[in-house]
Protein backbone atom coordinates (compact mmCIF):
# COMPACT_ATOMS: atom_id res chain seq x y z
CA UNK A 1 0.00 0.00 0.00
CA UNK A 2 1.24 2.99 -0.77
CA UNK A 3 1.48 5.94 1.76
CA UNK A 4 2.78 9.37 1.82
CA UNK A 5 2.97 12.57 4.43
CA UNK A 6 -0.71 13.69 3.59
CA UNK A 7 -2.32 17.28 4.95
CA UNK A 8 -5.71 16.22 5.89
CA UNK A 9 -7.21 19.99 5.37
CA UNK A 10 -5.93 20.13 2.01
CA UNK A 11 -7.78 16.76 1.01
CA UNK A 12 -10.51 18.39 3.09
CA UNK A 13 -10.70 21.59 0.22
CA UNK A 14 -9.76 19.36 -2.67
CA UNK A 15 -12.64 17.26 -2.09
CA UNK A 16 -14.87 20.64 -1.31
CA UNK A 17 -13.91 21.63 -4.33
CA UNK A 18 -14.31 18.71 -6.54
CA UNK A 19 -18.00 18.83 -4.90
CA UNK A 20 -18.58 22.78 -4.61
CA UNK A 21 -20.69 23.14 -7.79
CA UNK A 22 -23.58 21.00 -6.35
CA UNK A 23 -23.19 22.64 -3.07
CA UNK A 24 -24.24 26.09 -5.08
CA UNK A 25 -26.89 24.30 -6.97
CA UNK A 26 -28.68 23.03 -3.80
CA UNK A 27 -28.12 25.96 -2.13
CA UNK A 28 -26.03 24.79 0.76
CA UNK A 29 -24.00 26.33 2.94
CA UNK A 30 -19.98 25.04 3.85
CA UNK A 31 -19.10 26.22 7.77
CA UNK A 32 -15.64 25.71 7.75
CA UNK A 33 -13.53 24.88 11.68
CA UNK A 34 -10.10 23.76 10.35
CA UNK A 35 -7.17 23.56 12.94
CA UNK A 36 -4.20 25.09 11.07
CA UNK A 37 -1.27 23.44 12.78
CA UNK A 38 -2.67 20.04 11.96
CA UNK A 39 -0.16 17.31 11.75
CA UNK A 40 0.40 14.65 8.69
CA UNK A 41 -0.78 11.32 8.31
CA UNK A 42 0.37 8.55 6.07
CA UNK A 43 -2.12 8.14 3.98
CA UNK A 44 -3.01 7.97 -0.21
CA UNK A 45 -4.87 11.80 -0.72
CA UNK A 46 -6.25 10.67 -3.94
CA UNK A 47 -7.90 7.94 -1.93
CA UNK A 48 -9.03 9.93 1.23
CA UNK A 49 -10.22 12.68 -1.39
CA UNK A 50 -12.87 10.11 -2.37
CA UNK A 51 -14.21 8.91 0.78
CA UNK A 52 -15.05 13.33 1.89
CA UNK A 53 -16.66 13.15 -1.68
CA UNK A 54 -18.62 10.14 -0.37
CA UNK A 55 -19.22 12.22 2.98
CA UNK A 56 -20.65 15.58 0.71
CA UNK A 57 -22.60 13.60 -1.96
CA UNK A 58 -24.52 11.41 1.20
CA UNK A 59 -24.67 14.89 3.13
CA UNK A 60 -26.39 16.50 0.25
CA UNK A 61 -28.95 13.54 -0.58
CA UNK A 62 -30.01 14.10 3.39
CA UNK A 63 -30.07 17.45 3.30
CA UNK A 64 -32.34 17.53 -0.07
CA UNK A 65 -34.65 14.97 1.52
CA UNK A 66 -35.38 16.97 4.94
CA UNK A 67 -35.59 20.48 2.97
CA UNK A 68 -37.02 18.91 -0.53
CA UNK A 69 -39.65 21.81 -1.30
CA UNK A 70 -38.69 24.09 1.72
CA UNK A 71 -37.93 27.91 0.72
CA UNK A 72 -36.66 30.55 2.29
CA UNK A 73 -36.76 28.84 6.37
CA UNK A 74 -34.55 25.45 5.20
CA UNK A 75 -31.43 24.92 7.07
CA UNK A 76 -29.10 23.82 4.99
CA UNK A 77 -25.26 23.48 5.94
CA UNK A 78 -22.59 21.05 6.16
CA UNK A 79 -19.87 21.59 8.78
CA UNK A 80 -16.38 20.54 8.01
CA UNK A 81 -14.08 20.89 10.82
CA UNK A 82 -10.75 19.31 11.24
CA UNK A 83 -8.36 18.92 14.89
CA UNK A 84 -6.33 17.04 16.99
CA UNK A 85 -6.53 15.46 20.47
CA UNK A 86 -3.92 13.21 21.58
CA UNK A 87 -1.73 11.38 18.95
CA UNK A 88 -4.74 11.50 16.36
CA UNK A 89 -5.81 13.80 13.56
CA UNK A 90 -9.97 13.63 12.86
CA UNK A 91 -12.43 15.27 10.45
CA UNK A 92 -15.56 15.34 10.91
CA UNK A 93 -18.14 15.96 8.27
CA UNK A 94 -21.47 17.18 9.51
CA UNK A 95 -25.45 18.08 8.39
CA UNK A 96 -28.53 19.90 8.65
CA UNK A 97 -30.04 16.79 6.91
CA UNK A 98 -32.62 14.31 7.54
CA UNK A 99 -30.38 12.11 10.22
CA UNK A 100 -29.62 8.61 10.56
CA UNK A 101 -32.62 6.84 12.16
CA UNK A 102 -31.13 4.14 15.23
CA UNK A 103 -32.53 0.70 13.43
CA UNK A 104 -30.29 1.25 10.29
CA UNK A 105 -27.15 2.84 12.68
CA UNK A 106 -25.41 -0.48 12.72
CA UNK A 107 -25.76 -1.59 8.94
CA UNK A 108 -24.46 2.07 7.11
CA UNK A 109 -20.77 0.51 6.43
CA UNK A 110 -22.58 -3.08 4.74
CA UNK A 111 -21.46 -2.92 1.18
CA UNK A 112 -24.76 -2.28 -0.90
CA UNK A 113 -26.82 -0.95 2.02
CA UNK A 114 -29.00 1.98 1.04
CA UNK A 115 -32.13 3.93 1.95
CA UNK A 116 -31.66 5.35 -1.54
CA UNK A 117 -34.14 4.47 -4.46
CA UNK A 118 -32.75 2.56 -7.45
CA UNK A 119 -30.35 4.42 -9.54
CA UNK A 120 -29.68 6.74 -6.50
CA UNK A 121 -27.86 5.30 -4.38
CA UNK A 122 -25.33 2.07 -4.60
CA UNK A 123 -24.90 1.73 -0.94
CA UNK A 124 -21.07 1.53 -1.21
CA UNK A 125 -20.04 4.66 -0.65
CA UNK A 126 -19.27 3.99 3.31
CA UNK A 127 -18.20 0.89 2.67
CA UNK A 128 -15.65 1.72 0.81
CA UNK A 129 -14.67 4.74 2.95
CA UNK A 130 -15.08 2.50 5.40
CA UNK A 131 -12.18 0.02 3.55
CA UNK A 132 -10.01 3.34 2.65
CA UNK A 133 -10.10 4.48 6.14
CA UNK A 134 -8.91 1.22 7.60
CA UNK A 135 -6.24 0.68 5.11
CA UNK A 136 -4.36 3.64 6.80
CA UNK A 137 -4.80 2.72 10.28
CA UNK A 138 -7.93 4.93 10.99
CA UNK A 139 -11.47 4.90 11.57
CA UNK A 140 -14.61 6.30 11.04
CA UNK A 141 -18.12 6.36 13.03
CA UNK A 142 -21.36 7.92 13.57
CA UNK A 143 -20.97 10.79 16.26
CA UNK A 144 -23.78 13.27 18.02
CA UNK A 145 -23.42 16.91 16.98
CA UNK A 146 -24.86 19.91 17.81
CA UNK A 147 -27.13 20.12 14.94
CA UNK A 148 -30.49 17.25 14.28
CA UNK A 149 -28.42 15.69 10.88
CA UNK A 150 -25.89 12.95 10.56
CA UNK A 151 -22.13 13.66 11.81
CA UNK A 152 -19.76 11.36 10.81
CA UNK A 153 -16.60 11.53 12.44
CA UNK A 154 -13.06 10.20 10.34
CA UNK A 155 -9.47 9.90 13.00
CA UNK A 156 -5.97 8.75 11.55
CA UNK A 157 -2.70 8.39 13.93
CA UNK A 158 -0.62 11.69 13.11
CA UNK A 159 2.53 10.15 11.50
CA UNK A 160 5.60 9.41 12.91
CA UNK A 161 8.42 11.97 12.35
CA UNK A 162 11.88 11.04 12.41
CA UNK A 163 14.46 12.94 13.50
P1 LIG B 1 -25.72 5.34 -0.78
O1 LIG B 1 -25.37 6.78 -0.59
O2 LIG B 1 -25.46 4.88 -2.18
O3 LIG B 1 -27.09 4.99 -0.28
P2 LIG B 1 -23.75 4.91 1.29
O4 LIG B 1 -22.93 3.72 1.63
O5 LIG B 1 -23.01 6.15 0.93
O6 LIG B 1 -24.71 4.47 0.10
O7 LIG B 1 -24.75 5.22 2.48
C1 LIG B 1 -25.56 4.18 2.98
C2 LIG B 1 -26.79 4.73 3.68
O8 LIG B 1 -26.41 5.43 4.86
C3 LIG B 1 -27.58 5.74 2.88
O9 LIG B 1 -28.47 5.14 1.97
C4 LIG B 1 -28.32 6.49 3.99
O10 LIG B 1 -29.44 5.77 4.43
C5 LIG B 1 -27.31 6.48 5.12
N1 LIG B 1 -26.56 7.73 5.20
C6 LIG B 1 -25.29 7.95 4.77
N2 LIG B 1 -24.90 9.21 4.99
C7 LIG B 1 -25.95 9.84 5.57
C8 LIG B 1 -26.19 11.19 6.04
N3 LIG B 1 -25.24 12.14 5.95
N4 LIG B 1 -27.41 11.45 6.60
C9 LIG B 1 -28.36 10.49 6.70
N5 LIG B 1 -28.20 9.22 6.28
C10 LIG B 1 -27.01 8.90 5.72
MG1 LIG C 1 -23.40 7.50 -0.66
Amino acid sequence: LKTMPVQLNEVLERGFEFFSQQLKVHNIEVVWDLDKNLPMIMADSNRLEQVVVNLLLNARDAIEEKWKGRGLDADKRIHIRSFRKDSSVFFRVCDTGAGIPDPIRDRLFEPFFTTKSVGKGTGLGLSISYGIVGDYGGDIKVVEWEGEGACFEISFPVAECGM
